[in-house]
């Protein structure tokens, strides 16, 4: 490599052609607040996508987690299960509501949560009576958890689950899409989602009084009067006309950015695939995944570098890259809550690495992010 090449990132914002004429015409009608035509239109175009009956645009994926648990009306001390192997904003809201936490573990299918431990700790909860408010099951990197399997589980105890598709907007479980199984379903248009709006949340649900509820809760609760008036505590959640006008751009180009991540992937696999001690994150046989991002599993002695050993090589040539999500469980600020197992997924924080996955990567730098991987090598 020669020359002075663009540092790449993990995972970039990467823009279409209609965000900006979305964006103009909220400028020229002055809808720049969090009211306007492009949130509803957003709302109408993102649960006819997904295939729900009701999406309510909010300022965060965090956010539209904290608002179907505060839907439940969780009492301080309750337990709602998490999966652990995932971003903190999976688990953030159980505290802000003053319940508790517990984490389940990975299976080694899809690295999402594994519905046997499920399974067994809803039988051990239902035993003691005193089972969980709810499950938030998260699924990974683009990979839908065992969705059927899990809501099956969570049905036959009454308990609401919530999926977490954040980071999976596009991907698929048998045959249905993700964020649709379950009581509710939450995105994420953070900007290193596989689409953004700069900063931004779904609620998805067949629920009509979870999405009326959080709609409202979501514009800091206002009776219906002409001065202001408030009879419960609520958020300042909504999205911006702004924002939803990037958004409705956004849209329309999920299908080449499932398709760019997707072949980002492939891309690595050709380049990488043979060399012993590097294994990929697999897709289990339920679903198709988007590879929002390409994980890989470095078994150090037998590839020649440890995972942080190529991090930091990566990062000397300005390629950014990551380990996986430090589960939850191993996290200080958790460290009094329940776990249910955690070998999996410990062991897949010690191996793994996200790997650059931007939909706007080229073949060539594809190629030579995997020639930096194999020069971090020591033998
Ligand atoms: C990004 C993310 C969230 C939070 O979304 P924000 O929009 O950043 O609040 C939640 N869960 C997972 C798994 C995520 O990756």
């Amino acid at each position: 490599m020669s020359g002075k090449r663009r540092r790449i990132y993990l995972s970039p914002p990467h823009l279409g052609t209609k965000e900006l004429d979305f964006v103009h015409e909220a400028f020229a009608s002055n809808w720049i607040s969090p009211v306007g035509p492009h949130i509803d239109a957003f709302e109408t175009e993102f649960a006819r996508l997904v295939g729900v009956k009701h999406a309510v645009a909010l300022s965060s994926g965090t956010a539209a987690i904290h608002l179907a648990l505060r839907h439940l009306g969780l009492k301080a001390g309750d337990e709602v299960f998490c999966s652990t192997l995932t971003f903190i904003g999976s688990a953030n809201p159980i505290v802000y509501e003053g319940a508790r936490p517990v984490f389940i573990d990975s299976d080694t299918r899809s690295w999402n949560m594994d519905p046997g431990l499920l399974a067994d700790e809803l039988g051990r909860c239902a035993q003691r009576g005193r089972l969980p408010r709810a499950v938030i099951a998260v699924d990974l990197y683009g990979q839908c958890a065992d969705l059927e399997a899990i809501e099956g589980i969570c049905r036959r105890h009454g308990v609401p689950l919530i999926e977490d598709a954040a980071e999976a907007l596009g991907a698929t479980c048998a045959g249905r899409n993700a964020g649709t199984f379950g009581w509710a379903g939450i995105f994420s248009f953070n900007g290193n989602k596989i689409i953004t709006t700069a900063g931004g949340g779904m609620l998805a649900t067949a629920d009509q009084e979870l999405a009326e509820a959080s709609r409202f809760l979501s514009r800091q609760a206002r009776d219906p009067a002409p001065h202001y008036q408030h009879s419960r505590i609520g958020f300042n959640y909504r999205l911006s006309n702004v924002l939803a006008a990037i958004g409705r751009g956004q849209l329309a180009v999920l299908p080449d950015r499932i398709a760019a991540r997707r072949r980002n992937f492939e891309l690595y696999r050709k380049f990488l695939g043979d060399r012993p001690g590097i294994s990929f994150m697999p897709e289990a046989g339920f679903g198709r995944a988007t590879r929002w991002l390409t994980c890989i599993l470095v078994d150090s002695k037998a590839f020649g570098a440890s995972p942080e050993a190529i991090r930091q090589h990566l990062e000397t040539l300005d390629i950014e890259s990551r380990p996986l999500w430090k589960p939850l469980h191993l996290q200080p600020v958790f460290s009094g809550c329940r776990a249910v197992g955690g070998k999996v997924s410990e062991e897949l924080f010690v191996k793994g690495l996200c790997l650059p996955s931007g939909s706007d990567l080229t073949e060539g730098d594809v190629r030579a992010i995997c020639e930096a991987v194999l020069s971090a090598r020591t033998k």
